[in-house]
């Protein structure tokens, strides 16, 4: 369906208004001004960001901060990045992150629930659209996630 990015940025960001708040996370959004509308399976997408920001929020200490950018390539790529300034990934992980039920070390993530599900289910998503999902961390410096996904603007809308 045609979606304005920048308000369904604002929309994830709403979501998690509760826990952001509980924790103290800022989150800062970041549509450039060249975005406006295009094609998305939204539901899906929404899916995959819900994911990612859940994750920002569970691996970031209080007083945190997560920022949400979105850039379109000349290309017609849609790229968001999900990034936290949180507890990060060991290097060791970082090959196995996507695979299914793996979570990083049992010590650190048993008391914060969760099935480790999340990132492949979101890897799942993006390649069914034809897209590409990176994600880049440093070990107590924090996690940057990064999606890409071919779309189709919507016509008669100013760039
Ligand atoms: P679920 O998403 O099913 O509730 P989960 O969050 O443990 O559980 P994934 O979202 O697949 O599972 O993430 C897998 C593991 O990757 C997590 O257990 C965590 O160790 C690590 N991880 C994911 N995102 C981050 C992040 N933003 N910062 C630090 N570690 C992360
Ligand atoms: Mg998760």
């Amino acid at each position: 369906v045609p979606t304005n990015i920048p308000d369904m940025l604002e929309e994830v960001a709403d979501r998690f208004s509760f826990q952001l708040h509980q924790k103290a996370i800022s989150i800062e959004i970041d549509a450039g001004a060249d975005i406006q509308s295009v094609m998305l399976d939204r539901d899906q997408i929404d899916q995959v960001l819900d994911n990612l920001v859940s994750n920002a929020i569970k691996y970031t200490p209080e007083g945190g901060a997560i920022a949400l950018r979105a850039t379109l390539t000349e290309k017609a790529w849609l790229e968001i990045a999900v990034q936290d300034n949180g507890i990060g990934i060991p290097r060791k992980d970082l090959t196995r992150i996507f695979d299914r039920f793996y979570r990083v070390d049992k010590a650190r993530s048993r008391n914060m629930g969760g099935t480790g599900l999340g990132l492949s289910i979101a890897r799942e998503i993006v390649k069914a659209h034809g897209g590409t999902i990176a994600l880049d961390s440093e070990l107590n410096q924090g996690t940057r996630v990064t999606f890409a996904l071919p779309v189709q603007q919507m016509e008669g809308e100013p760039a």
